[in-house]
């Protein structure tokens, strides 16, 4: 199928962006349009004005700023799988990006529009989650900042009125030796997660002093999973530990039944992805450096 008419607007910087936007209710942004497209296309949204944010110039980047790490709404998922400072400051994320879609996607889609978007399935929400990052979003009326943990409300969607766009995404750095781990289910490579889980895991005089367990692909939204990562805190990863957490997580979530996977199965899947996600971030944060 092909899209119902629209206007189409090329904003040169974010204030034209935003001027665009406020012309009509049902505006929409385009970046890579990895997701919006086919929405269009089945005409799962007609949109009278799409506004296309491409040649904003300085919209992507990755750049150190002292303790944080400041990613530009419109970088690319193959600059952020690509980049060294990722790599430095988040090889979890590294590893993550490396799952999302294929390489041709990769090269389109953004994080901003992968944010915005907020697929159940998707690795970047599970990443946000994780990395605790700050969302930074614009408008006509302003600018305002937002905590990833609130901004996913329910499936594909978001914290986002009309007329707002994503122009910033800020992680802070994490605490020195912490290990990381990322384990993920999906039918074929390159396709959305059935279940995935990440873990960082921070340590002190070999006991753990801060754990985060993210799980993406068994729920409405990613999420965090506070009642598991109590438990560890404290503690060494021994098996009596790592099975309080994998059974935490099983009684946390409520994984639905779709197409692909049973709510059962998905959440069998959960307890294993997050034990593999723990024990590589354990035995990580151990080898590391003090
Ligand atoms: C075949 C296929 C497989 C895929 N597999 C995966 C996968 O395994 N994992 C995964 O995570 N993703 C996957 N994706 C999705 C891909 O990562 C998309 O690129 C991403 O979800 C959307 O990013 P985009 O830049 O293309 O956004 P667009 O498609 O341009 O926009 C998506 C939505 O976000 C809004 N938007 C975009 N940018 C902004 C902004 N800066 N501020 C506010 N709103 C904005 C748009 O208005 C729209 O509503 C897949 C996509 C395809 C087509």
């Amino acid at each position: 199928m092909k899209p119902a008419a629209f206007e189409y607007i090329v904003a040169d910087s974010v204030e034209m962006a935003v001027a665009s936007l406020a012309q009509a209710g049902d505006a929409k942004i385009i970046a890579g349009g990895q997701s919006l497209v086919p929405m269009l296309n089945f005409r799962l949204l007609r949109p009278s004005v799409l506004v296309d944010i491409n040649r904003i110039p300085d919209l992507a980047y990755v750049r150190e700023d002292g303790g944080v790490i400041r990613i530009g709404a419109l970088t690319r998922h193959h600059r952020l799988e690509t980049s060294p400072v990722i790599a430095r400051h988040f090889p979890v994320l590294t590893e993550a990006m490396a799952h999302v879609a294929h390489l041709a996607i990769r090269n389109r889609g953004t994080i901003g529009g992968s944010l915005a978007h907020g697929d159940p399935a998707a690795e970047l929400p599970m990443m946000a989650l994780l990395l605790d990052a700050e969302l930074h979003i614009a408008s006509v009326s302003g600018a305002r900042a937002i905590a990833a943990r609130e901004f996913f409300l329910d499936a594909l969607t978001v914290d986002l009125a009309a007329g707002e766009i994503v122009t910033e995404i800020v992680l802070p750095k994490l605490p020195p030796r912490t290990g990381w781990g990322f384990a993920e289910v999906a039918r074929r490579h390159g396709d959305f997660a059935l279940a995935a889980a990440a873990a960082t895991l921070s340590i002190a005089a070999d006991s753990i002093t801060e754990v985060r367990i993210a799980l993406t692909g068994i729920g409405r939204t990613a999420l965090r999973v506070a009642a598991a990562e109590k438990l560890i805190v404290g503690q060494t990863l021994r098996a009596d530990v790592s099975n309080q957490v994998v059974e935490a997580v099983r009684a946390a979530i409520e994984p639905e039944t779709d197409l692909h996977a049973s709510s059962d199965y998905r959440r069998h899947l959960a307890g294993v992805l997050t034990s593999r996600a723990l024990a590589a971030a354990w035995r990580r944060a151990r080898e590391s450096v003090a």
